[in-house]
């Protein structure tokens, strides 16, 4: 007889039924470096699904300094930060980090999601509100899972909502307001000159996400509250190393004392192994790039304008996005599927975004951009999308602007 957990794990087909269509999308073995074209299945592909947007993940520079701290330091610090696993590097890194996102401290964590478990588990409690945009990134849902204080979401990107949403909060009580810099799936920016104003009017802290942010927008790729040039007004910047800053790991920055806070509360910094020395000096390097050459950024921006112009040009639908980030909604979640297996059958790598993660009527193929992207790799891509949207009949195609 079988265990009711057998029961449960054999009754989820999804990913069965898939694969039996031969269109499973995840988890494709990738046989060399994340550059701007990978190989697959022996198979050279166009990469349009990376987070590395400045394209540093394979750059000389970057591999020598992470090569570097393996000779010096070895390959893992058998620890945690609060105990025996601080390197001198570590300490540097959140010193670069600081100033580079014009906070006061900084400290750094294992991965981007353990900075957002540990941060939105500690700071509020019982009687406390964390208050997100809807669309906020599965590590702030679940840190906020963690917390004993309450949590309301609003609409996204909805300051009225937002407003209405504080209004009626007990004055007293600490109230966080949590957004994404820029969307992970729909790539838009957060509204974070009106998210200011509202919170100022109801003392509420505001915490941004720059996952996505950082190396893309603001001053030398300093993220979205320089973007805006509201570095003082946003209380707590978390980020991650997975990006543009080719490595893995990520970091919140604020002022001395919360970080102070959160180097003795922060259960996944306290529990948890510290960044590897490679994948710090990997980080170090990549801000001295991104400190130093501009023309990364600026690649990755030219690269993002003409994608846009072209995909709109074939009357896809890429929805509001103002960011490398570009959802080319299929709006459908077996079609998604199937046009990414043929998408990458054609040559072209693209990560298909279907319902829980979106609702079922807004599933996207997420295509996004690299600096290092020439703009012949991307109108073949793009062509070969508009040639398997047709094929497949995807009905929300909108008229060619022309
Ligand atoms: N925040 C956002 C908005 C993200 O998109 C991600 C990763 N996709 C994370 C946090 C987690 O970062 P990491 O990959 O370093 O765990």
């Amino acid at each position: 007889m079988s265990k009711p957990l057998q029961k449960k794990v054999a009754n989820y087909t999804t990913a069965k039924e898939a694969r039996l269509q031969g269109i499973y999308p995840y988890f494709r073995p990738i046989e060399s470096a994340q550059s701007t074209e990978v190989i697959i299945e022996g198979k050279r592909v166009l990469m349009f699904g990376s987070n590395s947007y400045l394209g540093l993940t394979n750059h000389p520079y970057i591999k020598e300094a992470a090569q570097k701290a393996i000779e010096e330091y070895g390959t893992g610090c058998a620890g945690s930060r609060f105990l025996n696993g601080t390197l001198d590097i570590h300490i540097e890194l959140e010193r670069r980090i600081a100033a580079f996102t014009g906070k006061e401290d900084a400290l750094i964590f294992s991965t981007g999601f353990q900075v957002n478990l540990g941060v939105m588990s500690s700071l509020t409690g019982r009687n406390d509100y964390l208050i997100l945009d809807e669309y906020d990134h599965a590590s702030i849902i679940d840190g906020t899972r963690l917390s004993f204080s309450r949590v309301i979401k609003y609409a996204h990107n909805d300051t009225q909502d937002l407003h209405k949403k504080l209004s009626v909060l007990p004055e007293e009580a600490i109230k966080v307001i949590v957004v994404d810099g820029i969307f992970s799936m729909e790539g838009d920016i957060a509204r974070l000159a009106e998210i200011v104003s509202v919170a100022d009017q109801f003392g509420a802290s505001i915490v941004v996400d720059d996952a996505h942010s950082l190396g893309v927008i603001g001053h030398k790729g300093a993220g979205t509250a320089s973007h805006f040039d509201l570095t003082d007004k946003v209380d707590l910047i978390t980020g991650t190393f997975s990006k543009s800053l080719a490595s893995l790991g990520g970091f919140v920055a604020a002022d001395a004392e919360t970080i102070e806070y959160l180097k003795h509360h922060a259960r996944s910094l306290i529990f948890s192994a510290s960044m590897t020395p490679s994948s710090a000096a990997s980080v170090i390097a990549a801000l001295d790039l991104i400190e130093t050459e501009p023309h990364h950024m600026d690649n990755l921006w030219k690269n993002t304008d003409y994608a846009m112009h072209l995909l709109r040009e074939e009357g896809l639908d890429i929805g509001p996005t103002e960011s490398p980030i570009i959802p080319i909604f299929v709006r459908d979640n077996n079609k998604t599927f199937l046009v990414t297996s043929m998408l990458q059958q054609e040559g072209v790598f693209v990560n298909p975004v279907v319902s829980p993660a979106v609702p079922a009527d807004s599933s996207l193929l997420r295509f996004s951009l690299m600096a290092t992207h020439t703009f012949g790799q991307i109108e073949e891509a793009i062509e070969k999308i508009s040639k398997v949207f047709k094929r497949v009949g995807i009905a929300n195609i909108k008229e060619p602007i022309k």
